[in-house]
């Protein structure tokens, strides 16, 4: 297969932890038989330096003729960095906002892994961290509440706020087609998140998933209000596979579902729109804070690159080589510093830099 991905590779660490990412792919070509293309566009603080703009017109023509993008991460110290003096519009996330919309990015995955090896860094109970557990989060992106119409103004002498939750049924269909369709990948069951009990547009919600899940027969799902599933995820989080929620509730269970597996450098994520194109990001930021020390964990954005073939490309056992390269270094005791042992006894792992660890992972693949 011939594979022409976009590189956004921002700033901070991204540049870092891209060419990690790209190493990897590289040796999976290698092996596979496939050629991959690269080709580079700036966005975030970068593109402002270089262009006045966080993103440029024509990058985003070069992101819409790939099959895929690539992405680092964007963004300087939010305090201290000039690019946060500009307006919003000008500054580094405002070209995220950008992108996504441009290419009508509105299902986003954030998988949340918890490694045998690292269960010491999960905060929940050592019986419950020691099942280990493997769930994708898959969230409604571009919906409900963050973008229905809203105002405030004043009722009977007092200032009344307005915020609307819309979904209409098509809007409900392709999130929920991408989640049964990961789910057929994974371990074919769909919990579906909602507030039923309460909420119009949770009706409507449920109503469209199981219409949807009877293409699916394989596929088990269930229903769970939101209350319940932000308990259960620190309860039992081994009992779900893909959790599939509107934009709010995924906003919130996401960023719970990321907290419990205790490190943020291993944490993939993409952006789909209805077609196979994708755009693949591990879920930190730009880590100002080590920039150019060579110590970021590139694993987030190597299993981001592992996504992006399993999602764009159909490459499924290419995409399982990089997953078990990662288990398979993590199970040989390297660490990069994010993911050492808290407890000082390092005398089980080895602790290495960015380049080393993409350099164990692509010889592993
Ligand atoms: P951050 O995720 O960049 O950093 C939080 C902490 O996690 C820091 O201590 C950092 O060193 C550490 N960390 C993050 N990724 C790491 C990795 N791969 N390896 C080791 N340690 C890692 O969050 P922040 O400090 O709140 O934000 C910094 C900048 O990133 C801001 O400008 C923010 O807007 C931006 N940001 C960008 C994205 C994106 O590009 N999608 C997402 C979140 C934040």
């Amino acid at each position: 297969m011939n594979m022409n991905v976009v590189r956004i590779k921002g700033d901070g660490i991204g540049p870092e932890i891209v060419t990690e990412a790209s190493k990897v792919l590289e040796a999976v070509c290698k092996k596979y038989g496939h050629t991959i293309n690269f080709t580079d566009i700036l966005m975030g603080g970068c593109s402002i330096d270089a262009y006045g703009v966080p993103l440029t017109d024509e990058a985003i023509e070069t992101a819409k003729a790939a099959d895929a993008v690539l992405m680092g991460s964007i963004g300087g110290n939010t305090s201290t960095s000039p690019w946060y003096k500009l307006e919003p519009s000008k500054r580094p996330e405002a070209g995220l906002l950008k992108i996504r919309k441009a290419l009508g990015l509105f299902a986003n995955l954030r998988p949340a892994l918890l490694y045998k090896e690292l269960y010491k860094a999960c905060p929940l109970k050592e019986e419950t961290a020691e099942k280990g557990f493997d769930m994708l989060i898959m969230r409604e992106l571009t919906g409900g509440l963050y973008f229905g119409a809203r105002e405030t103004k004043e009722v009977d002498g007092q200032m009344v706020a307005t915020d609307t939750l819309t979904y209409s049924e098509s809007e409900i269909r392709r999130i929920t087609i991408k989640a049964f369709e990961v789910a057929m990948k994974r371990r074919k069951s769909v919990i579906s998140v909602d507030k039923a009990n309460v909420l119009d547009s949770s009706r409507l919600w449920r109503k469209i998933v199981e219409e949807v899940a009877k293409d699916y027969p394989e596929v088990k799902y269930e229903h769970m209000l939101v209350d319940n599933c932000a308990m259960q995820l620190v309860k039992n989080p081994a009992q779900f596979d893909v959790v599939l929620t509107e934009n709010m509730f995924g906003d919130i269970l996401s960023d719970e579902a990321s907290m419990i597996t205790g490190s943020i450098g291993m944490l993939p994520s993409a952006s789909l729109n209805d077609t196979k194109f994708g755009l693949y990001e591990p879920s930190g930021g730009s880590a100002p804070d080590i920039a150019g020390k060579g110590i970021a964990n590139p694993i987030a954005t190597i299993l981001s690159a592992s996504m992006m073939l399993r999602y764009t490309f159909d490459l499924d056992k290419e995409a399982d080589a990089i997953d078990n390269a990662v288990k398979k270094v993590l199970e040989e005791g390297y660490r990069t510093i994010d993911i050492m042992p808290t407890d000082g006894d390092t005398s089980a792992v080895t602790q290495v830099g960015t380049a080393k660890m993409g350099d164990l992972i692509a010889e592993r693949v």
